[in-house]
């Protein structure tokens, strides 16, 4: 992912070229605009009230200094439950997993531990942002496989003629961030498939795992022969709508996760000790609080879907996560980066622009993303504001659009 370039002569080379993110630009852009935030990915609503409670209690009883280095034994033990309740995987809560500072420290801290200098690793793209930067910071390289459209498919022989020697890793993130795509089990068979034949090792990022609208999660883990080769990511913060709690969390065989927590433990060390008791309560909890949030999602979704539609956007293909992702190119020339930057004195509200999930951001001009883990009256603010949109574009031949096909809300 390319950020806008701020020379900093303070900076090493290797990361001058990331500056700040797109969200945090982008939230920065809404507070000054008093804009609708459908950019960053965080719900503008809590999480569960006794979720809240439980961390409220754990703060009063004095969980307040460092935790264990590979988190509290409780959380590890709900971590397993919840990996064997929803995925059939069996991990040993005192060995094979490790709670991080979200799974932005999951991902660096396996990246840091797995890359040599030089090393290749895979990266489906589009792609979120803190991989291609943790590789860089463990001196790595990328190796973007584009998914293509309409679908979001990956092109296996593709995938197969640009692995090396040395390709060490496969990042794998389903649902998908930005696309919103949910791998299917063929096409994380077929993944399996290369890393078994070339010996890779596999970093799922799961966080959006109990956010699947169409179809079903699957973990790459749970394709045979995976688990063994897999480090599997996610975190509380989509799930339990707690984004700003940052617990998250890395499963995987013993020697994988003992790998991970040397670098995780010069990292953060620990994090969040009354948050990692409230987690560990609410994963206890079975289905009860995971399914909260795709249903209080559904609602949100259509109704963005339904009036990106109606001002002639074409919505992609999608399933899961937070996101939709348009093709402007149906109503606008503009670049994506100009239509985002446009969009609060337009409208009012704030998108986020896809070049900058492209390693070649030219490959996201005509897209934007859109995020809908709003309440029903932002979505319905936002979607007033956004059937005023093309009466402030400037004239523009409408072309049809050759990324998405047509969706229903
Ligand atoms: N991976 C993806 C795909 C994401 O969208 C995000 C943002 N939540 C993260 C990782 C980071 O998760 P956390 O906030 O738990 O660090
Ligand atoms: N994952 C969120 C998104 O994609 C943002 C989290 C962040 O800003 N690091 O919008």
């Amino acid at each position: 992912m390319r950020h806008v370039s701020t020379l900093n002569p303070y900076l090493v080379s290797r990361m001058q070229s990331f500056g700040s993110t797109i969200f945090a630009q982008m939230s920065e852009l809404a507070v000054q605009t008093r804009s609708i935030n459908l950019g960053q990915g965080f719900p503008d609503f809590d999480g569960p009230e006794d979720i809240k409670q439980a961390a409220i209690r754990a703060i009063e009883q004095g969980h307040n200094q460092y935790p264990p280095a590979q988190g509290i034994p409780a959380l590890r033990e709900a971590i397993a439950l919840h990996q064997k309740t929803f995925n059939n995987l069996s991990y040993d809560p005192n060995t094979e997993i490790l709670v991080t500072a979200g799974a932005t420290e999951a991902i660096a801290a396996s990246l840091l531990a797995l890359i040599e200098p030089g090393d290749e690793v895979l990266v489906f793209e589009p792609f979120y942002d803190s991989y291609n930067a943790a590789i860089v910071m463990a001196q790595g390289k990328i190796t973007p496989i584009p998914l293509k459209e309409p679908e979001w498919t990956i092109d296996f022989d593709y995938m197969a003629s640009v692995i090396t020697e040395r390709t060490r890793a496969v990042v794998v993130n389903s649902p998908h961030n930005p696309t919103g795509k949910v791998f299917t089990e063929e096409e994380l068979k077929m993944v399996a498939q290369l890393c078994l034949q070339h010996d890779l090792i596999a970093i799922t990022d799961e966080v959006y795992e109990h956010l699947v609208f169409e179809g079903n999660h699957i973990s790459l883990a749970q394709i045979a022969g995976m688990q063994e080769r897999s480090i599997v990511i996610s975190s509380a913060a989509k799930t339990f709508s707690l984004t700003g709690w940052k617990i998250g969390w890395l499963c995987a065989p013993r020697e994988l996760a003992q790998a991970a927590r040397t670098t995780k433990q010069f990292l953060t060390y620990v994090n969040g000790a009354p948050f990692q008791e409230a987690i560990a309560f609410a994963l206890e909890s079975g289905n009860h609080y995971t399914d909260l949030i795709a249903h209080q999602l559904k609602g949100p979704r259509s109704e963005l879907t339904r009036s990106l539609t109606e001002i002639g956007l074409k919505v992609c293909s999608n399933s899961g996560t937070y996101f939709l992702v348009t093709d402007i190119s149906t109503i606008t020339d503009e670049d994506s980066m100009t239509f985002c930057l446009k969009l609060p004195e337009r409208i009012g509200v704030v998108a986020v622009p896809m070049e900058p999930f492209y390693d070649t951001p030219k490959s996201g001009r005509t897209l934007v993303r859109w995020a809908f883990c709003k309440t029903p009256d932002a979505i319905a603010s936002a979607t007033e504001r956004i059937s005023q949109l093309k009466t402030k574009l400037p004239s523009h031949s409408k072309s049809s659009s050759r990324r998405c096909k047509d969706q229903g809300s």
